[in-house]
């Protein structure tokens, strides 16, 4: 193991030599921004390689507009609100109210729970916040054909789902022109088959290499990158995440596909994204809070003074948010990277050393 840790730092050095400046290499997936402080990759890397925290974390990226569309629909007297722990915690609005303060809110561990609690409740609505990326979808499909044909009328999500690939071509187009490359979710990309990063690759040259979550992966991957940055051109490369084909996983997609219409959608720290996120389709109406509580998706300003947009996109570290460490902290977070488990600030004043 030395000296593959070796190896991938002879090449990293290279890289830093040949570019001379810092190099930035962006990370999408926050079970990759923990892993990296966990284990202190920063440390052991070149200073001149640049690690950024970007829109991976999916309760971060989520808007404040839909955030407060979920909290309007907890505090009915209706519904049960099923959520996973982490949306719990983010302050949705300028009284800084959370989700974990309304009585009928119900942390679940996943969507059959949800399911579940609506058969025990029949005479509520429960509604499960659906927020994620692409893994989470194909799962999200199936609990939806379970309640159909179980007949559990009374449950229906309320969809934050994203794709990822968009937001990456929003940042190079628009955001921050400064990445040189992506480390991509191995998880995400076992689902979707690796090619597709390829319209970014093609289009923008920019490396996408997805990665499984041990430093090993991590370091290797991070090295591969610097390879592929040396040598100027952007190619596939999979060795760093097992499990991963061009294609991916076809029934998951099926699922998708069959449930699902991609659409566009608000994001925290970009705006409108086109094609970027999921909603039932129409003959599963019953089953979106949107259409069954007659809301229609809207957006609202952030939370003042939090600056979660600009570290989504890479342009600021969280210790450049004033916010950070005083007003804002894991204990009383600010913005949803302050508190969600996988979000870039809280994340960092978890791991970082002085
Ligand atoms: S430190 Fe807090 S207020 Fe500042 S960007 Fe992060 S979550 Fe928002």
């Amino acid at each position: 193991m030395l000296r593959r840790i070796r190896l991938a730092q002879l090449m990293m050095d290279k890289a830093c030599r040949k570019f001379g400046r810092p190099i930035r290499i962006m990370e999408i997936c926050g079970t990759h921004t923990v892993s990296i402080f966990r284990n202190a990759i920063r440390e052991s890397i070149p200073p001149m390689l640049k690690i950024l925290s970007g829109p991976g974390c999916s309760v971060c990226v989520t808007d404040t507009g839909l955030l407060e569309q979920i909290f309007s629909i907890a505090q009915r007297k209706d519904v049960i609100l099923a959520t996973r722990g982490d949306l719990l915690s983010v302050p949705v609005d300028s009284g800084r109210q959370k989700l974990m303060e309304i009585p009928s809110t119900i942390a679940v561990t996943s969507i059959l729970e949800a399911i579940e609690l609506a058969k025990i409740h029949q005479n509520k609505t429960v509604v499960f916040a659906a927020i994620g990326f692409g893994i989470c979808v194909p799962g999200t499909a199936v609990a939806i054909e379970q309640a159909q044909r179980e007949g559990v009328d009374n449950f229906c999500i309320i969809s934050g789902l994203k794709e990822i690939v968009p937001a990456m071509k929003a940042l190079l187009t628009e955001k921050n022109h400064q990445i040189d490359a992506f480390l991509c979710c191995g998880n995400m990309s076992a689902i979707s088959g690796y090619d597709i990063y390829n319209p970014i690759m093609n289009e923008f040259n920019v490396p996408c290499l997805p990665t499984g979550f041990e430093p090993m992966q991590l370091i290797e991957g991070i090295a591969e990158i610097c390879r592929q940055l040396i040598e100027g051109k952007a190619s596939q490369c999979y060795d760093f995440a097992v499990s991963l084909t061009a294609e991916g996983n076809k029934i998951a997609q099926k699922y998708t596909a069959d449930y699902f219409d991609v659409v566009d959608d608000y994001w925290r720290g970009f705006g409108k994204i086109e094609k970027s996120a999921l909603r039932l389709k129409d003959k599963y109406d019953k089953f979106d809070a949107h259409k069954r509580f007659g809301i229609k998706r809207t957006t609202t300003e952030d939370v003042s003074g939090c600056r979660c947009g600009e570290v989504i996109c890479g342009i600021i570290e969280p210790r450049q948010c004033d916010m950070y460490g005083k007003e804002c902290t894991r204990q009383n977070p600010l913005g949803p990277c302050m508190a969600s488990s996988e979000g870039a600030c809280r994340t960092w004043q978890k791991y970082s050393r002085k």
